[in-house]
């Protein structure tokens, strides 16, 4: 999605909606969350999320498990 193309349809209209305040979030401490951006592909509806800010990456690989 990143790339602008849907990997569910071969849509290429594909649009970023950053995070607003009543959206969902990845908490990381009592003071500090993770926003997420969605991206929409408009043809056939897929959404797809990314963390904001890459830097909090390795805070959310420290607190969440690992899946195996
Ligand atoms: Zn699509």
């Amino acid at each position: 999605m990143k790339t602008g193309v849907c990997p569910k349809c071969p849509s290429r209209d594909i649009h970023r909606v950053p995070q607003t305040a009543v959206e969902v979030s990845i908490a990381i401490s009592w003071s500090k969350t993770a926003n997420l951006d969605y991206y929409v592909c408009t043809a056939c509806g897929y959404v797809e999320l990314y963390v904001e800010d890459m830097a909090l990456l390795p805070s959310i690989a420290e607190k969440y498990p690992k899946v195996n």
